[in-house]
C-alpha cells in the first residue's frame, strides 16, 4: 500500500464532506471510466455528471469563490482528487478554460474581465482552445506572425495557427497575435479572447482543417484566421503585454497538475496489473520487473507532487521546477505505454473491432499513440531541458540567446 499522509484536521474534515457527497451522488455508469476517455468519447452520462458537479460547486475548485470557484487550497485540491480516485469516477473539469486561460485571466484580467469571462467557463458556456503555435513558431513561440490590427473598438486578427487541440468543440480561442510589428519580438504580442462565432452563429473568419492522427481520430486542427474580430476589451493583460500572460498560461500547462498528476497514472498502473493478470503474464519475471519500474515511477511522481504542494503552501511559485514535472511525467508515460505494448505481445497488434471495419484501437494502443505527443505539447522534452539547465541549474545560456 502507498504511504498515506495526514494533511491535517481541516483537510480531513473536507475529505469527509467530499466522500459523503460522492457516496450519494456518484453515477454508477461512470464508475471505472477514465476522465480523459469520458471527455474524449463524450460518454452519454457525462453532461449530467458535469451539471451535477457544477451545481455542487465541484468545478474550477481552485478558483476564488467570487469567480464561481470553490477557493480550495492546494491541499484540499489534492484531497478532492484522492477522493474522486477512491470513488473511481472521473473528475470532470472545464479543460483549458479551467487550467490555462481561467488562471491567466485571474492573474492578468481586469475586474470587469474576470466577472465577464470566468463564470462562463465554470458553467460550461465557453469552451476554449489554445491558438498559440504556428507553422514556424512552436518552441520559438515569440516568432509568431499572426497579425492583430486595431480597427476602432475591435482587434482584427489574420494568420495561421496549427495543432489547435479541441478546436472543433470550442466556441472561444485564447489567441496570440502580433499587434506591434516594429517592437522586439516578445514585446509586440497581445493575448486575445477570440469568439469563434459571430452573434448570428456564422464563423468569425475561422476555418478549421482537422489533422488526422494515427488512430484515426482528429483531436486538433490547422486553423486559418481571416479578419477574425474580437472587442479590444477582450485583450488580457493590456495591449502588447501578451507575453507576460503567455508565461502564466505555459507555467500552468507544465506545472499546474503537479500535485495531482499521479492520480490518473496510479489508476492506469492498477488497470495494467489487472489486464496482465487476466492474460496470465504477471508470473513472467520480466513483466514483473516492468511493473515494479512503473510503480516506483508513479510513487516518485506522487512525492514530487507533495514537494510542489509544500511550495504552494509556503506561497512560492513552482517556477521553472514545473519543467521537471513535465519532463518526468511525459517521459514516464511514453515509456510505460511502450512497455505495456511489449508486455501484451502479439495481442497489441489486434484491432479492437470486427474484421472489415476501420482499425479501432483499444485503451492501451490508444494510450501508446497518444503519448508519442506528450513529449512535444506544452513545450518539448528538449526545451524543458534547456529551461532546467539554464533556470534551475544555472548553466550558461544556449549560444545566440541573450542573457
Ligand atoms: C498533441 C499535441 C497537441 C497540441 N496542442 C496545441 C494547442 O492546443 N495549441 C497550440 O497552440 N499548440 C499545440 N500544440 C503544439 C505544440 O505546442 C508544439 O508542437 C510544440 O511547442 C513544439 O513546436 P513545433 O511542433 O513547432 O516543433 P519545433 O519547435 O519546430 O521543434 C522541432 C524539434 O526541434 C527541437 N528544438 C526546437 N528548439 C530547440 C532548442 N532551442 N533547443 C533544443 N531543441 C530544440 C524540439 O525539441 C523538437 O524536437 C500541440 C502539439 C501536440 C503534439
Amino acid at each position: 500500500m502507498p504511504l498515506e499522509l495526514d494533511f491535517g484536521p481541516a483537510a480531513e474534515t473536507f475529505r469527509t464532506e467530499v466522500r459523503a457527497w460522492l457516496d450519494v451522488n456518484k453515477p454508477a455508469e461512470l464508475v471505472g471510466v477514465n476522465a480523459d476517455e469520458a471527455q474524449r468519447g463524450q460518454h452519454p452520462a457525462l453532461s449530467s455528471w458535469a451539471k451535477k458537479l457544477t451545481e455542487a460547486g465541484y468545478m474550477c475548485v481552485g478558483w476564488p469563490k467570487e469567480y464561481g470557484g470553490r477557493g480550495l487550497t492546494g491541499v484540499e485540491v489534492a484531497v478532492l482528487n484522492e477522493e474522486f480516485a477512491r470513488a473511481n469516477v472521473p473528475r470532470i473539469t472545464r479543460g483549458m478554460g479551467e487550467w490555462l486561460v481561467g488562471p491567466s485571466i485571474i492573474v492578468w484580467g481586469t475586474e470587469e474581465q474576470t466577472r465577464r469571462f470566468l463564470p462562463r467557463i465554470v458553467d460550461g458556456t465557453d469552451r476554449y482552445c489554445q491558438g498559440f503555435s504556428e507553422p514556424d513558431a512552436g518552441s520559438d513561440l515569440a516568432s509568431l506572425k499572426t497579425r492583430g490590427v486595431i480597427d476602432g473598438e475591435e482587434v482584427v486578427i489574420t494568420g495561421q495557427k496549427v495543432w489547435t487541440s479541441g478546436a472543433t468543440e470550442a466556441n472561444m480561442m485564447f489567441c496570440l497575435s502580433r499587434t506591434d510589428q516594429d517592437a522586439p519580438k516578445h514585446a509586440g504580442i497581445s493575448y486575445v479572447l477570440l469568439p469563434m462565432f459571430k452573434e448570428d452563429k456564422s464563423s468569425n473568419g475561422i476555418e478549421l482543417r482537422p489533422i488526422r492522427q494515427p488512430h484515426g481520430a482528429s483531436h486538433f486542427t490547422e486553423t486559418f484566421l481571416t479578419e477574425s474580430r474580437a472587442p479590444v476589451d477582450n485583450i488580457i493583460g493590456g495591449m502588447n503585454n501578451g507575453w507576460r500572460v503567455t508565461m502564466t498560461t505555459l507555467g500552468n500547462e507544465r506545472g499546474g497538475n503537479a500535485t495531482t498528476q499521479h492520480v490518473e497514472f496510479t489508476k492506469q498502473f492498477w488497470a495494467a496489473v489487472k489486464m496482465l493478470q487476466a492474460s496470465g503474464k504477471t508470473s513472467d519475471p520480466l513483466i514483473r520487473q516492468e511493473l515494479a519500474w512503473a510503480y516506483s515511477h508513479v510513487e516518485i511522481m506522487r512525492f514530487n507532487g507533495l514537494k510542489v504542494l509544500s511550495e504552494v503552501i509556503a506561497r512560492k511559485e513552482p517556477g521553472p521546477g514545473a519543467s521537471v514535472n513535465k519532463m518526468f511525467w511525459s517521459e514516464y508515460a511514453q515509456k510505460f505505454s511502450e512497455r505495456m505494448m511489449n508486455a501484451r505481445g502479439a495481442d497489441a497488434m489486434l484491432a479492437a473491432n470486427e474484421p472489415g471495419q476501420p482499425f479501432a484501437v483499444d485503451r492501451w494502443t490508444s494510450m501508446f499513440f497518444q503519448h508519442r505527443s506528450s513529449t512535444i505539447w506544452g513545450g518539448t522534452a528538449q526545451v524543458q531541458r534547456n529551461i532546467v539547465g539554464e533556470r534551475v541549474l544555472g548553466l550558461p545560456k544556449e549560444p545566440g540567446q541573450k542573457g
